[in-house]
């Protein structure tokens, strides 16, 4: 096989301690391939049993992120996208919940032929069979990057790695590529970085079998080349593969410092790969204008989870990349919605520019955003509402303007007598609670004139959703006699995508999640435009 037809495979597991940012530096990983003009794709191994992250709490597990073909998945699938602008599919993230799933199946059809099903071989083989399936959701695969969730040591991620060495043995050493991250610890009192974890998180990998081609090893601050070497030395990696990953302020300086330390060349290099010099101008540019904006707005982000940031990740993310599209800094102001209904919302949003409300489940925190809403239509403040926020922004309009009293949706009061937001008719007989949802792409037609469409720059656009109640259409017409503007509706279905409000400078809810399709080089345009507006209002101001 010549070098450009094979996919070769890259494996990044993490030791020491979890979070460590191993999803980034894996989509960082993929970007700087890509700058050598090479066609990249992800997956995610997520070792626990749940079959899939969409059943979990966001304390658990932060934001569950969903792709166009409507797969509930791990959150690093957001950087996967963000980064390599690639889209990612159900065949990008495999937990061992689906693992044994399919297995289970398999031995239910009596597949297996009265054999004994095993860790070893039948699990490890539908892992290895994932792996090759994700190398093929894009066309002519040339790097596919594996990134494994947990740390080594862990008893989850065992059959992982146990398949993974054996995908290595039979690709053949020159195919594969196996990274490990660790953390060196700075030991304050002895004023010394430490490496005994990492000697001992490479000592478990070893036992298993793996042995790591690089170390990427994260720290507080650089370290230096004696370190590294001794790194290297007693963990068997050549030492000019240590590399050293020292926190930065921006995670999209990362793609740049790893190329700058040479783990570029040392990919390819082992791989054999032949490809063009390394293109990294877009993120030398994004870097500089990161650290360059010539103004700052202040947005509120009204949300129940404001002390977990990872349950609005791509939210927070979106907001750099349009930030850095509209030359500013976007400074978030949590507003904890539980707060706000208890307390009241006086002297929150006196002072900033723009206020988004964040999609949520369950009515805890609602009726704090109801106010919210009420609060940004009233005062002209630019509203950004995203599916829940979409449907307080509706509840709120339809009792103040249209007053239509104790109007709610059904997901908070089963027993409103105006239910302006309603259960959708597919979500009816659904009992089970795994992936049930309206979920993924769906088509959306904007209508000429209005905020959305300008945003876009055209009327017929894709969306990614996770909901199940919608804008009841039998309230459309009053909500529409009393200013409000439905500027999306889906061309299939005719469910509400998009409201605005007439006479507001800029007042957008949508159903759907556009934080979702947000990317490092390109922003989403609804967020650039809102932010746009933030800046405007503070001028004005
Ligand atoms: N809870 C609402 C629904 O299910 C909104 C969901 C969301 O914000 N993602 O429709």
């Amino acid at each position: 096989m010549s070098t450009e037809s094979r996919t070769k495979y890259i494996f990044i597991t993490g030791g020491v301690v979890s979070a460590l940012g191993k999803g980034i530096a894996a989509a960082s990983i993929g970007s700087l391939l890509q700058a050598r003009g090479l066609r990249v794709t992800m997956l995610k191994f997520d070792p626990y049993i749940n079959v899939d992250p969409g059943t979990m709490s966001p304390y658990q597990h932060g934001e569950v992120y969903v792709t166009d073909d409507g797969a509930e998945t791990d959150l690093d699938l957001g950087h996967y996208e963000r980064f390599l602008d690639v889209d990612m599919t159900k065949r990008n993230n495999a937990t061992t919940g689906q693992v044994y799933n399919e297995v289970i199946a398999r031995e239910r059809r009596g597949d297996y032929l009265g054999k004994t099903v095993q860790v070893i071989p039948h699990i490890t083989n539908e892992i290895k069979s994932r792996i090759y399936a994700a190398a093929k959701t894009i066309d002519r695969c040339q790097i596919l990057i594996v990134e494994v969730g947990g740390t080594v040591g862990d008893i989850e991620s065992l059959p992982f790695l146990e398949a993974i060495r054996q995908f290595c043995l039979e690709e053949g050493q020159e195919n594969t590529f196996n990274i490990h991250l660790t953390l060196i610890p700075y030991i304050k009192a002895a004023g010394e970085f430490k490496t005994k974890p990492t000697q001992h998180s490479v000592g478990r990998l070893r036992e298993i079998g793996l042995q790591p081609n690089a170390l990427l090893c994260r720290s507080e601050s650089p370290v230096d080349k004696e370190l590294r070497d001794k790194i290297g030395l007693f963990c068997n990696v050549r030492p000019s593969h240590v590399i050293n990953a020292p926190d930065l302020d921006s995670i999209y300086k990362i793609p740049q410092r790893f190329e700058e330390n040479g783990l570029g060349e040392i990919i390819v290099k082992h791989l054999g790969l032949e490809c063009a010099e390394p293109d990294l101008k877009s993120w030398i540019h994004l870097s500089e204008k990161i650290d360059n904006v010539s103004d700052e707005v202040t947005i509120a982000i009204c949300g129940k989870y404001v002390g977990l940031k990872d349950s609005y990740k791509s939210i927070i993310e979106a907001f750099v990349h349009s930030g850095v599209e509209n030359d500013v800094k976007v400074n978030l102001r949590w507003v904890d919605m539980e707060d706000a209904e208890k307390n009241g919302i006086d002297g929150q949003f006196e002072d900033v520019d723009g206020m988004l409300i964040c999609p949520g489940f369950g009515s805890r925190g609602t009726e704090g955003k109801i106010m919210s809403a009420r609060y940004a239509r009233e005062n002209k403040l630019p509203f950004f509402g995203i599916c829940l926020g979409l449907q307080c922004a509706t509840i709120e309009f339809a009792r103040n303007v249209c007053q239509l009293e104790n109007a709610n949706s059904v997901e908070f009061l089963e027993a409103t007598p105006h239910p302006v937001i309603d259960l959708m008719e597919t979500q009816i007989d659904v009992s089970q609670m795994g992936g049930t949802m309206r979920l993924g792409a769906y088509k959306c037609k904007l209508e000429k004139g209005t905020k959305a469409y300008k945003a876009y720059g055209r009327s017929k656009i894709s969306e990614r959703h996770r909901h199940r109640y919608e804008v009841n259409n039998s309230y459309v017409e009053t909500l529409k006699n009393h200013g409000l503007t439905i500027a999306g509706t889906n061309p299939d279905t005719n469910l509400v995508e998009v409201i605005e409000i007439k006479d507001h400078p800029w007042f957008v809810g949508v159903q759907f999640h556009p934080e979702l399709k947000s990317r490092a080089l390109r922003a989403h345009p609804l967020f650039r435009e809102f932010v746009a507006a933030a800046l405007r209002h503070k001028a004005a101001r």
